[in-house]
């Protein structure tokens, strides 16, 4: 059990953190980007890189091959759409995907935009967690972060359309 406090300054203990958060019991912060039967999608705003998301299955399980056949069908056309968006509203050339089974969370897929400056970190999936981190410790400032919270709010709105 993990302790956690809800916007409205309650504290609840529960189970998993992405069950609260797909259930809408806890809203992230940036809200959600967009949400079907089987998946939700969001941006962790811990780590603030314009038109990143993770997209988090509802039911509570861990690996691809535990998706029903609707749930495969609705996660790729989600992926797509998302990946569509943010070429389409945000420019977005190239995006790395990853997701791990032994997550603590549900099954999840980061959609991490890949920008110019994170080269100096390398060229491939060695450089994911270093890009993640610099945005961490290094991007926190007042305007980046008001630039991922405007590419959310556009995300949000292209695909709710
Ligand atoms: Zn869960």
């Amino acid at each position: 059990m993990r302790k956690i406090t809800l916007s409205n300054g309650k504290t609840v203990e529960v189970e998993c953190l992405s069950c609260v958060l797909t259930s809408g019991l806890v809203e992230p912060d940036g809200g959600v980007i967009f949400e079907t039967e089987y998946f939700h999608a969001h941006q962790d705003v811990a780590y603030p890189i314009r038109g990143l998301v993770i997209l988090a299955s509802k039911r509570h399980i861990k690996c691809f091959d535990e998706l029903t056949e609707a749930e495969s069908l609705d996660y790729i056309n989600i992926l797509t759409k998302i990946r569509k968006a943010q070429r389409e509203a945000l420019g977005i050339e190239y995006v790395y995907y990853f997701y791990n089974e032994d997550t603590t969370h549900h099954f999840h897929t980061w959609m991490v935009p890949r920008y110019e400056w994170m080269y100096e970190f390398g060229r491939s999936v060695e450089s994911v967690r270093p890009v993640l981190l610099h945005a961490r410790n290094k991007m926190n400032d007042k305007k980046n972060v008001q630039e991922v919270i405007e590419a959310i709010n556009i995300l949000t709105e292209v695909l709710n359309k």
